[in-house]
């Protein structure tokens, strides 16, 4: 009986151990849904913000965010509508906006993105995957569907040479992708894909310009905002900037500018994989290897 009563016990641990473990694995992400309009939605979770839009035509994406969470946003989506979506936009080429791409276009969800995100996710996936746009467009695209004009607008690098911001003109809303991040922190730019400092600063100037006063603005990372949320971040770039260029004037190399801690004074958040370290030498390189990039750049587009 002792050994039984031991065996079980362990037994039910082993089975208890896994149901924490997997169940802890799916805690982790924890889906939040809010609405902005009508018929658009936000979804957080883990990775990118996911736009949904739901109506007559049908259901369709901003970003789906990583493969393994395919099923719970499939599910997130079905409180809404049912179906699968018609299409699923990217915003860029990174994983966290684009690891469900495969998952949703064999569900039938046909992909649409820059031609850089069909460049950059060709070369990763090779020709013919389901991770790939199956349209691809360049300076802009508008998609009408569930009574709203979708206006996807290419900025050139910014987080990325792919990225592109979508405004909805009915529901009021622009969803930024990561040329935005809301967390209190500077953006990622992602100077080996294209990226710049000057193309967020541009990307964030227009887009400014292009949106209302009273207009929602959903970032790639961080809570659905305002327009004056917004204001505020491009004079937080601006100000990143400056003290960047006064580093890079007194100090002649990368490591003189890190160790020089440029942007400590603004006082910002920092994660563990993008490190005030690193922000500050993808901002050095940017606005120090704009000839080189420009370069690539060329490469790429084809232009
Ligand atoms: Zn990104």
């Amino acid at each position: 009986m002792g050994f039984n009563n031991e065996k079980n016990s362990y037994l039910a641990s082993i089975v208890l151990g896994a149901f924490f473990l997997s169940h802890t694995a799916w805690a982790e992400v924890n889906f939040k849904m809010q609405q902005l309009s009508n018929n658009l939605h936000v979804l957080y979770g883990q990775g990118g913000n996911i736009a949904i839009s739901t109506g007559k035509d049908g259901i369709y994406l901003v970003d789906d965010q990583f493969a393994k969470l395919s099923e719970e946003i499939k599910k997130q989506i079905s409180t809404l509508q049912q179906g699968a979506p018609e299409f699923v936009i990217n915003t860029h080429h990174h994983g966290d906006h684009t690891g469900g791409n495969e998952n949703f276009a064999q569900a039938g969800s046909h992909v649409i993105a820059h031609h850089n995100v069909y460049e950059r996710l060709k070369a990763k996936h090779s020709e013919g995957s389901k991770y790939l746009p199956v349209v691809s467009f360049g300076k802009d695209l508008v998609l009408h569907f569930n009574d709203e004009h979708a206006h996807l607008w290419h900025f050139p690098h910014a987080h990325t040479d792919g990225d592109a911001v979508v405004f909805y003109k009915n529901a009021n809303v622009v969803h930024m992708g990561d040329i935005f991040f809301n967390l209190n922190s500077l953006p990622f730019v992602d100077v080996d894909s294209g990226g710049s400092l000057d193309g967020v600063i541009s990307a964030v100037r227009d887009t400014l310009e292009r949106i209302g006063d009273d207009t929602k603005v959903s970032p790639g990372h961080g809570s659905v905002t305002d327009k004056p949320s917004l204001a505020q971040y491009l004079v937080l770039l601006q100000k990143a900037k400056q003290l960047m260029l006064v580093a890079i004037k007194e100090h002649n190399n990368i490591e003189a500018v890190v160790n020089a801690k440029p942007l400590a004074t603004l006082e910002l958040s920092y994660s563990d994989w993008l490190p005030q370290e690193r922000v500050t030498k993808l901002f050095y390189r940017s606005l120090t290897e704009q000839t080189v990039l420009q370069g690539r750049a060329d490469c790429v587009t084809g232009s």
